[in-house]
């Protein structure tokens, strides 16, 4: 039988191994003993422990769909100017970890040369997170990589200058499963479908899926067996469904996309910070914008407009949800221009207990 130092040796592929494997070592040595860390520029800061002991960083923007060759490059880098040691964040930036400080503008120069952009914290837009949208996904109401890439393109200075009132984070899922951080990011752009899953043949539909398994995958109880022909099939109930896509995802004889009615939505507020307010949820701010590839004109312009608004009007360090929420929601909706509709009043069965229930009004 293998010891318990053998077995703590052995290489497995279940799960992922020990984080602290591949921490640096000052950040190692100095595990739980940082006193503060400070900005030194766009892109730029220093962490200092209670020893003094010193840690820059340099975060670089990802394009986050990325090759082996871009791999390859920035491990290079690292190699060249942080001892091998760099990191992704949740957003997927890059995170170069020096401990000279004499390496942090040769770095940053090098990465100009391969057109990487330096910056994302502090007062500025940092890497915008997304899901897998037409390169990979089955369920995806429209493209992550192709249309973060169109925002960041008209962002990109909000992302090499902090000229922020806050910190801004964007996040796109590409539908409603969202597996981005759509829920509680400043702004969120949601992929959605809007028309119910289409059994392409009842045939097909019998040979390829489990008639049960289809049958529970629908949260909204919307499909139900069904014979058709005197043969075995499910249909669909249309005014149950939300469009989710869940069960195309158990079977595929039920596609949802729909290239003419899938789009996109705008959440706005959502943070996941502490820091003087409490973590928010992303609130429903335009229900509905076109598909329109390869550049999405409309939610590139959408986008720059609320970015716009809230840089002129936001307090210092107020993010975005906390100036929506001190002005009033209604006077986002002016200032945006943004039109409320009946899309944004909840409906789900329990909304009643999420609705303001004060006389207080406020404009
Ligand atoms: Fe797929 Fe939806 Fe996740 Fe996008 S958000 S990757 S479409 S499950
Ligand atoms: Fe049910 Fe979602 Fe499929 Fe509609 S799309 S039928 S709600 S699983």
């Amino acid at each position: 039988m293998a010891t318990k130092e053998e077995i703590k040796a052995r290489k497995t592929d279940i799960g992922p191994p020990h984080y602290e494997r591949f921490l640096h070592p000052i950040i190692k040595e100095n595990y739980g003993k940082w006193k503060y860390h400070e900005i030194l520029k766009p892109g730029v800061m220093v962490h200092v422990s209670e020893d003094e002991a010193k840690i820059w960083t340099v975060r670089a923007a990802s394009p986050r769909l990325i090759s082996t060759d871009f791999i390859r490059m920035i491990c290079e880098l690292a190699d060249k100017y942080c001892d091998g040691y760099l990191r992704f964040t949740s957003r997927n930036n890059i995170e170069f970890l020096l401990a000279d400080e004499a390496n942090i503008d040769p770095l940053i120069a090098d990465l100009g040369a391969a057109d990487i952009p330096v910056g994302g914290i502090g007062k500025s837009i940092s890497n915008i997170v997304h899901t897998q949208g037409w390169v990979h996904c089955h369920s995806a109401a429209t493209d992550a990589s192709g249309l973060v890439k169109a925002v960041m393109d008209e962002l990109i200075d909000h992302f090499t200058k902090m000229d922020m009132p806050a910190k801004l984070r964007i996040a796109l899922a590409c539908c409603i499963n969202m597996c981005g951080a759509v829920h509680c990011s400043d702004i969120a752009i949601l992929g959605l479908h809007r028309t119910p899953p289409k059994i392409e043949s009842h045939d097909r539909l019998r040979n390829i899926c489990e008639i049960p398994s289809t049958v529970a995958s629908c949260p909204n109880a919307a499909i139900r067996p069904a014979f058709i022909d005197g043969k075995k099939t499910v249909e669909v109930d249309e005014d149950r469904c939300m469009y989710c896509g869940n069960c195309f995802t158990v079977c595929p004889a039920m596609p949802i996309a729909d290239p003419l009615n899938d789009g996109v939505s705008i959440w706005v507020g959502g943070k996941v910070s502490n820091a003087r307010s409490a973590p928010k949820f992303t609130k429903l701010a335009i229900p509905y914008l076109p598909n329109n590839p390869p550049r999405w004109p409309e939610v590139t312009d959408a986008i720059k407009n609320i970015v716009g608004i809230y840089i002129k009007g936001a307090r210092n360090y107020e993010r975005l949800g906390e100036w929506a929420e001190r002005i009033g929601w209604p006077k986002f909706f002016d200032l945006t221009g943004i039109k409320f509709t009946k899309y944004h009043i909840d409906d789900f069965k329990y909304a009643g207990t999420t609705y303001r229930r004060t006389t207080q009004i406020r404009g």
